[in-house]
């Protein structure tokens, strides 16, 4: 095993032997053939320089591994943004990964009406908990918010006019875009008004017999300070339905509790939308809802139905698996008193800075030796921002620890925050003014969290 070997060994050799048996039971015999077979062709290529038989059968096993292993993977956010869309945005309680797992281990009643034994329809079995939350007529559901302002507009607009003002032709990371999403929509823009600036009036001019339905979108990642004015949506509502107009907004977030109760910055609600007059509103359940990603739409009965009855409802519908969490996530609505301990996105967003202070005390020591020669670390004030678009202005006061190269270098420290992103449990933190920060409002898992660092591979160690 320890001499460099004479010629490429064949296939047979490798795994009849003890190692190559055992890897066969590992990742199966045809993954191992393939991966070796392929090794043995690069082999053959450079004959002068073979391996050992055992440096072999490790970078094998390394193939496998590498070719076994899942890239999306759990990890650390600590980024100081809760609801961050590129790190999977809300955290699910345990009661929903429990139904989940329920429903989608087995067969279930999905759409089927176990009464009469026929076809059922897939939201009866969220529609009333999400009416009874939001004060709305009917609801359905679909794969996320953007779709569900694509299938709003598309049922109630399609061939017509929508005015919308200057000031919310909003772009949302990626590629929603207001004015994109219209156009595929098949249903036109009417700009109006001023970007700063609109008033009752400009809707009032807009209106004409193609108008589809006045829209108010909520101007989630952004605020416009200073000489502004928009209309409120009562005064819209009001304004359409003289029209007989529908009235739609697109919250966005959309909370189904109202945050100030817990000392948070008001949102508004969408059961505040409703009253306003809003015929249909449509909102994300994976922001500040905190449940799986899908688009929630709610309002009067007539639109609803509409909207359900588009065929394009069936390509943007959700799975067995979003219904599932979604019910058990809105049935913690039920119980509002207790929501910000049982559901994680409302239990972050409302943490005592104390909590995170005592959090922070406890992972000094075990984590400062770690830095020895290379860094201080120190808890340090800091602010969480919500994320995803909502309250964009707004931050919680909270703790981080902070990592700060001794050498106040760039690189070591972009080094060191690779090094965080490299481990088992990927740790995502966030650089600002020479450290690197960890937000710790978000640290659940300490003990986790603290088992992995003796892997990490500090800038400038051999290991
Ligand atoms: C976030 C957001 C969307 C898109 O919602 P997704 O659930 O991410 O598809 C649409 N409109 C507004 C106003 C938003 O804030």
């Amino acid at each position: 095993m320890a001499d460099p070997l004479t010629h490429p060994p064949s296939v047979d050799r490798v795994l009849t032997s003890e190692a190559g048996r055992e890897l066969v039971a590992q990742f199966g015999r045809h993954n191992v053939t393939q991966a070796l077979r392929e090794r043995l062709d690069t082999l053959r290529k450079n004959l002068n320089n073979l391996p050992t038989m055992e440096s072999l059968l490790t970078d094998l096993n390394a193939t496998l591994e590498q070719q076994a292993s899942f890239s999306l993977k759990r990890v650390f956010n600590l980024s100081g943004t809760i609801l961050h869309t590129n790190l999977g945005r809300a955290i699910l309680p345990e009661s929903a990964l429990a139904r989940i797992a329920d429903i989608s281990g087995n067969a279930s009643n999905l759409e089927y009406d176990l009464d009469h034994g026929r076809r059922g329809d897939r939201d009866i079995h969220i529609e009333s908990l999400i009416c009874q939350l939001t004060g709305a007529e009917a609801a359905t559901v679909v794969n996320n918010n953007a779709a569900a302002v694509l299938l709003t507009l598309n049922t109630l607009a399609i061939g017509k006019e929508v005015p919308v003002s200057r000031g919310e032709l909003v772009e949302i990371g990626g590629s929603f875009r207001i004015p994109e999403i219209m156009e595929r929509s098949d249903c036109s823009l009417v700009e109006i008004g001023a970007t700063n600036r609109t008033h009752l009036k400009d809707y009032r001019r807009a209106i004409g017999p193609n108008t589809a339905l006045l829209l108010k979108v909520h101007t989630s990642n952004y605020e416009i300070r200073g000489f502004t004015n928009e209309v409120s949506e009562t005064e819209i509502a009001n304004l359409a339905h003289d029209h007989g107009l529908p009235f739609v907004t697109d919250l966005g977030s959309g909370s189904l509790v109202d945050l100030s109760k817990y000392g948070l910055p008001k949102e508004p609600t969408v059961s505040n939308a409703i009253e306003n007059g809003a015929d249909v509103v449509t909102f994300s359940g994976d922001k500040l809802l905190g449940g799986p990603q899908s688009g929630l739409i709610v309002g009067k009965k007539s639109f609803i139905d509409l909207i359900k009855d588009n065929p394009m409802k069936r390509a943007l519908r959700v799975d067995k698996m979003t219904i599932a969490a979604l019910f058990e996530v809105l049935r913690l609505y039920q119980d509002p008193d207790k929501i910000h301990e049982t559901l994680p996105t409302l239990r972050h967003l409302t943490r005592p800075v104390e909590d995170i202070r005592m959090q922070a005390e406890a992972l000094l020591q075990p984590t400062a030796f770690i830095f020895d020669s290379i860094a201080d670390i120190r808890i340090e004030d800091t602010e969480s921002q919500i994320g995803s678009g909502s309250l964009p202005l707004e931050r919680l006061p909270s703790k981080s620890l902070s990592i700060r190269p001794r050498s106040n270098s760039d690189s070591l420290l972009r080094e060191l925050s690779d090094a965080f992103r490299q481990l088992p449990m990927p740790v995502v933190g966030r650089i600002h003014d020479g450290a690197l920060l960890f937000d710790l409002r978000t640290l659940d898992d300490t003990p986790a969290f603290l088992a992995q660092l003796e892997q990490l591979t500090l800038p400038g160690s051999t290991s």
